[in-house]
Formats: C-alpha cells, sequence, structure tokens
C-alpha cells in the first residue's frame, strides 16, 4: 500500500487559496487516516443535539487554520455541534487500548469523539478536527457518549493556556451546548469541545494493534506516524527506531515542560500519551498552586500514581510499552530489538534531566545549567515546598525582588528568613558570575515565568458560573489572561493570585 495516498497532500487548487474560508464547509479537507485499513477505525456521523449553541469560538486559531471567525454562522454552530457534517469531511471514531492505571484494556477508542477529518491550510499544515462529547460510538462500552459543561471549559481554558506557555499541546476551536441535559453524578448541561490536533494517534493507538499480534497494521501506523509527524526518520538508517527515539526525546521534554510550570496531567495512561508529543486528554488536570513535589488533584488517583513527581518516572513507562510494541521492526533479530529498545528508553532521563535542569536553573535567571546552579535551582524547590510557597509566585516575584520593588514581600513568602537569605547570597553569587544587568535578567526571568496559570480555584468558580447561570464572564477574564500568561495584567491582577484561605480546591474529577 503506497504511503502517499495516505498522506500526502493531494495538492488539489481550492478556491481559499489565497483567501481565508468563510465556514468550515468551505476549509480544505484530506483524511489520510480515513484512508487507512478499516480496523483502525468506525466510520460514522456524530448524533445531532437538541439545540445547538456555539458558546465559544477561538479567533486566532481559527485564523491559523484559514478560517474567518468574523463569518462564522448558522452552517458553522451546526458543524460545531454535530448536526451536520462538511462535504469534505470522512468522520471516523479511531480504535485504540491502554494500560489505565497500569491495567491493561485490550480495546478502548474514541467512545465520545468523531474526527471529523484532516484540516490543510494554505501553509501545508495539517490539523485533525475533532469533535468530543458527539454522541455513543462502538467504543463507548457503557458511556452515553456525551461531554458536560464544566469538563469541556476546563479542557478549553487549559489547553489554550498550555499552547500560550509555550508547551506543546491539542489546541481547543471552540464549544457548543447541546440543549441536553447529561447524567454525571447530577444532570448537568451537555456541551461539544472542537478539538485540534496535529494527530489523535497514541500510544495506546500501537497497543491495540501490538495486543492482537497484527504486526502489518504495526507497520503501516508506524510508516504513517513516521510520515505525518517525524518524515526525518523515514531516510535515518533505522527509521523505526528514529521513530521510537525521537518519541522518546519529544515526550520526556513535554513531561519537563510541565513540571516547569507545575502541571499535573493527572491520567497519564497509555491511552492518553499522544506519540505527537503533544499534551492530549484534559481530564482532573491541575496546576499546583502551593509546591508539593507529591501532589495529586485527581479523585481516582488515591495511589497517587500520577503525582507530580512521578510524571517522568510513568512518562518512562509509557514508553516502554511503545517500544514493546515496535520490537518487530527494530531488527529482525529479537535480542538485538530487545537492546536496541532498551539503550533508547534509558535516554529519556538524558532528554528529560536535560530539559529540565535547563528550564529550572532559567526560572532562576542563569543561562548555564551546570551541577552547582542546578543544585541552586533544586534547592530554591526545596524551600519552596518546606514553606508551602505558591509555585507560580515564587518565580515571578524572585524576578521582582531583583529590582527590589518587593523585597520584604518576596522574603515573606518563607517560613525561614535564615534559610532564604542563605539561598539568595549564594544566588547572587552566580548571578554575579554570568555578569548580566538586572534589568536583563528579570525580563528572561519573566520570559519562562508565567504571571498567570489556569488557577484551579478560578476555573472550578468559571464552571461554576457557567453551569449555573450561563454566565462566562470569568471564563472569558481566564481567557484574557491566559492568552498572554507571561505579561501582567493590571485589571485582571486579581487572577493571578492563588486561593485565599477556603478558596483552595484540592481535588479534580474526570467528569466522564
Ligand atoms: P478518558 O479517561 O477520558 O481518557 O477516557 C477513557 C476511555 O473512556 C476512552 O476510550 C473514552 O472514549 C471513553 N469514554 C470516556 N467518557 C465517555 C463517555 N461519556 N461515553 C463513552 N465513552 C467514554
Ligand atoms: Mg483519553
Amino acid at each position: 500500500m503506497s504511503l502517499e495516498k495516505h498522506v500526502q497532500d493531494k495538492g488539489q487548487d481550492t478556491k481559499q487559496s489565497n483567501m481565508m474560508a468563510e465556514t468550515l464547509e468551505d476549509l480544505r479537507f484530506d483524511n489520510s487516516y480515513a484512508r487507512l485499513p478499516e480496523t483502525f477505525y468506525q466510520r460514522l456521523h456524530p448524533t445531532a443535539v437538541k439545540e445547538p449553541k456555539l458558546v465559544k469560538l477561538n479567533y486566532k486559531l481559527s485564523e491559523t487554520l484559514g478560517l474567518n471567525p468574523l463569518k462564522i454562522g448558522q452552517t458553522d454552530q451546526e458543524i460545531l455541534a454535530g448536526n451536520r457534517v462538511p462535504k469534505q469531511a470522512d468522520p471516523i471514531a479511531m480504535v485504540y487500548a491502554g494500560h489505565q492505571f497500569g491495567n491493561w484494556v485490550p480495546q478502548l477508542g474514541d467512545g465520545r469523539a468523531v474526527l471529523l477529518g484532516e484540516l490543510l491550510n494554505n501553509e501545508g499544515q495539517r490539523w485533525d478536527l475533532q469533535l468530543k462529547g458527539s454522541g455513543p460510538t462502538e467504543y463507548s462500552r457503557m458511556g452515553d457518549g456525551r461531554a458536560v459543561l464544566g469538563p469541556v471549559m476546563r479542557e478549553y481554558i487549559v489547553s489554550e493556556a498550555m499552547f500560550n506557555l509555550g508547551i506543546p499541546t491539542t489546541r481547543a476551536l471552540a464549544f457548543s451546548m447541546t440543549g441536553e441535559m447529561v447524567r454525571r453524578e447530577y444532570m448537568e448541561p451537555g456541551a461539544i469541545l472542537t478539538r485540534v490536533a496535529s494527530s489523535h494517534i497514541r500510544v495506546g493507538t500501537f497497543q491495540y494493534f501490538h495486543g492482537k499480534g497484527d504486526e502489518d497494521a504495526i507497520k503501516i501506523l508506524a510508516d504513517y506516524a513516521i510520515k505525518r509527524h517525524y518524515p526525518h526518520a523515514e531516510f535515518a538508517e533505522q527509521p523505526y527506531l528514529t521513530l521510537l527515539d525521537s518519541v522518546i526525546q519529544n515526550t520526556a521534554e513535554l513531561i519537563s515542560a510541565w513540571m516547569l510550570v507545575g502541571f499535573i496531567h493527572g491520567v497519564m495512561n497509555t491511552d492518553n500519551t499522544a506519540i505527537s508529543g503533544e499534551t492530549i486528554d484534559y481530564g482532573p488536570c491541575a496546576f499546583m498552586d502551593g509546591f508539593n513535589p507529591n501532589k495529586t488533584f485527581s479523585s481516582i488517583d488515591s495511589g497517587g500514581r500520577y503525582a507530580y513527581n512521578h510524571q517522568p518516572m510513568i512518562g518512562q513507562w509509557n514508553l516502554t510499552r511503545f517500544a514493546e510494541t515496535l520490537l518487530k521492526l527494530l531488527d529482525e533479530n529479537q535480542d538485538n530489538s530487545i537492546t536496541k529498545a532498551k539503550a533508547s528508553i534509558e535516554n529519556f532521563w538524558f532528554f528529560f534531566e536535560k530539559a529540565f535542569h535547563e528550564g529550572l536553573c532559567k526560572k532562576i535567571g542563569l543561562s548555564a545549567s551546570d551541577e552547582e546552579n542546578t543544585k541552586l535551582a533544586f534547592d530554591f524547590l526545596d524551600l519552596l515546598s518546606k514553606s508551602d510557597v505558591d509555585f507560580t509566585t515564587a518565580y515571578r516575584s524572585l524576578g521582582s525582588y531583583l529590582e527590589e520593588e518587593n523585597e520584604t514581600n518576596f522574603k515573606n513568602l518563607f517560613d525561614s528568613k535564615q534559610d532564604i537569605d542563605n539561598w539568595l547570597a549564594r544566588w547572587n553569587d552566580k548571578l554575579g558570575s554570568e555578569g548580566k544587568g538586572t534589568k536583563e535578567i528579570k525580563k528572561k526571568m519573566n520570559s519562562v515565568n508565567p504571571a498567570f496559570i489556569p488557577r484551579n480555584h478560578q476555573i472550578a468558580k468559571a464552571i461554576n458560573l457557567a453551569t449555573n447561570t450561563e454566565d462566562f464572564g470569568l471564563m472569558e477574564d481566564l481567557i484574557t489572561v491566559l492568552d498572554a500568561p507571561f505579561e501582567n495584567n493590571h485589571r485582571l491582577h486579581d487572577l493571578s493570585l492563588p486561593p485565599k484561605k477556603g478558596e483552595e480546591v484540592t481535588q479534580t474529577f474526570c467528569g466522564t
């Protein structure tokens, strides 16, 4: 089977090549995944909803996709709620498997999502366009195929925040309310998220075919993934080993990026691990307030499997599961395959530590990440954890402390004045040896230490307001500050603050 047939842009010359499309109907689709063998998906349409209402459209992302957000109309409202399918789309639900909390589940799949198709913009960039909450599929098991407003808003807010923080992620193009109530613990308003991703191929997608012993399918999928995500691997001496190495590096760097902003994914199952290296499937995810390396938020993660500081270890575990699916492709000789895979998996720590140490040093304004600087950066984390200091505030205030705008404010964050004074003295030494001016250092620190993160208590407030009174004001404010998370915003300054006593939200729910 020719790969070109699956992935390559057909080079169609559509009428909108030099202008923005006025409706999703006019966007250019090229549905390469739907041209893979039929064992890869179920072909189906979304289930129409009662009363589709578009609540939020991401203007900037629409423009990136080549869609004029000002022209969005009735047709698009219907498409974004699954009541109409664009002519060029070829909707499917993808099948996958996965380890959920370490337990093998041989078949999962898009149980409440439909991949409408792949969009190609004028620059030839390709995106999956997926509706999440679009009704039952073959893979729904006991689920209703629907999503509710709270989790949809959380994914919209957090995934866009991640994008603006510079972290690889799926994105949110829009969300709609369905006019239907959906039963969860209580009855909640139904909603549908329109998600955009560089693809929805997961470690679990490979595992599905591996579990079935379908080596032909694994080769087709691996070749497809190379073409779509890692084209350099095609010409490497060992394409599949290069694929494995690339996924390992991207995932290691992704998890480091999460941890540098205090993000906890919450459900790092292998089916929620994208091989593109993008953050995917925002469920009970949350950003930490006070720094605690053992922090978990998810109500279902009672054992702390996916705690903040377990994330790299779990990432490596998930990638080991990925490597297992590729063994037959890595070498004809099984022992050689295992040796190669093991060496690659070991490299995870190299990539993770390099990115994490460099990032931690940058957060304290140091360009070099040698052993001493790294030790200094970790000692700062220790001080944060000892005094339960707000992670985001601490780094941002350290930058301000440098210009002595708020010396007392900064030191008051810590229980022991002695400890922080000692640390600051060592820090000053190291900064001095890099020989940069304070203005420059502060500017650099502010470009990696956000003023705004999607604070859990604010998301919860925004969701409550919307669910109870359809008031989306706080959500809009959150989206505004998170659009430029490294900039101060005086009007909305309160949204940068940690929760006050009694405001903390310590548990999150996946809402499925
Ligand atoms: P998640 O925990 O969201 O990553 O989902 C795990 C699996 O459960 C995936 O196969 C989902 O498609 C499926 N799933 C989650 N929620 C629902 C739902 N409401 N209806 C049907 N399937 C669901
Ligand atoms: Mg999932």
